[in-house]
């Protein structure tokens, strides 16, 4: 299995190669970049966001044309929302593989304070991987430091690790080994 990272071309340059890295060295799996081929869809005028569940409607998509069974992770510059929830730092549907993340409000601007792209590098890599970690099984944990815990706020994201918990690493090798 390999994780595909699909770089929108208005996210932060520079940052994709780390992410990936990172992403990789987390969940213990080959993970590759490359600039992003599926169809941008889902956006509301009004709200000046993306519909998460629309954008992965589109990956869905794009995975089926190309028959890609390994899991697909985007990384966008607009803001996403879904039904219910004002916004969301990123979402996943399992059952396709395929997984979205934003970084629109990951960046210290957004929150008034000074830019600095190791804080970016940080917050992406840990939603990305929450993502592709739902795509390979894993729930929420009630661990606030692991990767999987679900953050409501930057603070949370932040207070997080960039590993998974002892519980959800030995779960992520019984679903990888029972492939
Ligand atoms: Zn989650
Ligand atoms: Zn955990």
């Amino acid at each position: 299995m390999h994780i595909h990272i699909f770089w929108d071309s208005l996210s932060p340059p520079g940052l994709q190669i780390p992410v990936t890295r990172q992403i990789s060295s987390i969940l213990g799996m080959a993970a590759t970049v490359s600039e992003n081929h599926v169809r941008m869809m889902g956006y509301v005028d009004g709200r000046k966001q993306i519909d998460a569940q629309v954008l992965l409607d589109s990956i869905q998509a794009y995975k089926h044309r190309h028959a890609m069974k390994d899991p697909l992770l985007l990384v966008v510059h607009q803001d996403l929302f879904k039904n219910g929830n004002s916004f969301v730092f990123g979402l996943a549907r399992q059952s396709v593989g395929a997984a979205v993340v934003s970084t629109a409000r990951l960046s210290n601007e957004y929150y008034g304070r000074g830019g600095n792209d190791d804080d970016l590098i940080d917050r992406i890599t840990k939603e990305g991987a929450h993502e592709v970690g739902h795509l390979l099984g894993l729930d929420h944990c009630h661990d606030r430091e692991c990767i999987m815990f679900k953050p409501d706020t930057l603070d949370e994201l932040d207070r997080k690790k960039k590993v998974l918990c002892n519980i959800c690493s030995e779960r992520l090798e019984g679903y990888l080994s029972s492939d």
